[in-house]
């Protein structure tokens, strides 16, 4: 399918969080020929854009000779210049790559700049190439953090490695209660009692943090005791919701927060990946609602059948795709597609049932390193029905 004209030209003015991208827009669209180009490059700095400029370059070289010099030297050439222009400009402040997605004919330009990194890739296809991207969605879920002590709080959500303050509340104690003829008891529990209203005041901030229930989860982060004691009046719905909390002090490094946070965040994806692939393993076992294979995983995701699908990270299936109906296999590629008889070509079968995945709703979990995964082949499924 071709991109709607109002997704032909997407270019944020600003770094993007990754779960910003329409992935699954994205995976509706393809062409019967070769003519998206997808490239994943680095460009935290202006040597390392050159250096990816370099890299890029000589991809294109290899490719333009590559390609036949009728119908795919021209569109591709138009391509290879939007992409060109897109690699151009300078890094922005916390830019760590870009993610470019472009065909010429179509004037169709996706630029994406990242906070996170990338591995260097370019891929020409019948349609944006979007694993990598995939596995970046995975990994970085968006999340909540909260850094307080007994009389400050920011609340935080951090979307991938971008910091953004929701919300600051904070109290006087000194002002509020002076001491002055009070006995140091009368003080103490007038303090505490400030305090208590003043962490109540918090817990209200995190029930109004929208979407928190479909963050990766909430960082509780701060030196002392008052980040145990908001644990202590939270509901059970948020408190289940909280991945780990983190001792520092309330001037911490804004880098080294999100940095602390994220390692909270990634153990919490693998644990969920590894929670997935034990309800795989243990589906096979009892016989029951589960497909393995990629031609059987690939048949339950086009009936609808798929409520989880789990790819190893970073496994290729060697296969291919008919460029003409669509129709992929794993194995080794025929001449033409015993369906249609249309031209075929070369796919990593991970990344076709990815995007089968994104454009029939099925949960997508990519899976570390699993030895009963891989033992499957590197695919299986978690089915609904
Ligand atoms: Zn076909």
């Amino acid at each position: 399918m071709e991109p709607n004209p109002d997704f032909k030209r997407i270019m944020p003015e600003a770094l993007l969080p990754v779960t910003d991208i329409d992935l699954r827009a994205l995976s509706e669209i393809y062409d019967e020929k070769d003519i998206y180009l997808s490239v994943y490059m680095k460009s935290s700095s202006t040597s390392e854009l050159d250096s990816s400029r370099s890299f890029i370059a000589s991809r294109f070289k290899a490719m333009d000779k590559s390609l036949p010099a009728d119908d795919l030297r021209q569109p591709f050439r138009s391509t290879m210049s939007l992409v060109e222009e897109a690699m151009a400009s300078l890094p922005w402040k916390g830019e760590r790559s870009r993610v470019i997605f472009a065909c010429g004919p179509l004037s169709f330009l996706h630029v994406y700049r990242l906070g996170l990194e990338v591995e260097p890739l370019v891929v020409l296809d019948t349609s944006p190439f979007l694993l990598p991207l995939a596995r970046l969605r995975d990994d970085y879920e968006d999340y909540g953090l909260l850094l307080l002590n007994s009389q400050e709080a920011r609340l935080f959500t951090i979307r991938s490695r971008l910091l953004e303050e929701k919300s600051q509340s904070s109290i006087d104690l000194m002002n509020k209660h002076k001491k002055g003829g009070w006995s140091q008891m009368r003080y103490s529990r007038l303090r505490k009692g400030a305090i208590k209203s003043f962490l109540a005041e918090v817990v209200e901030d995190l029930i109004r943090l929208e979407g928190l229930q479909n963050m990766r989860g909430l960082v509780i982060a701060g030196p002392g005791e008052a980040k145990i004691e908001l644990m202590e009046m939270l509901s059970p719905q948020i408190k289940e919701r909280v991945m780990g909390l983190l001792d520092v002090s309330m001037g911490v490094k804004p880098a080294d927060l999100v940095e602390m946070g994220d390692r909270l965040a990634l153990d919490k994806e693998r644990s969920l990946s590894r929670e997935r692939a034990a309800e795989l393993r243990s589906a096979v076992l009892r016989g029951q609602l589960y497909a393995t294979g990629a031609d059987k995983v690939r048949d339950a995701l086009q009936q609808g059948r798929v409520k989880s699908l789990l790819l190893l990270d970073g496994f290729l299936i060697p296969g291919w795709i008919c460029e003409s109906c669509q129709y992929f296999q794993e194995g080794s590629q025929p001449e033409s597609c015993p369906r249609c008889n249309g031209r075929t070509s070369r796919v990593n079968i991970l990344e076709e049932l990815y995007e089968l995945a994104q454009r029939t709703g099925a949960e997508v979990e990519f899976v570390e390193e699993d030895e009963f995964l891989r033992s499957l082949g590197g695919v299986g499924a978690i089915l609904r029905y």
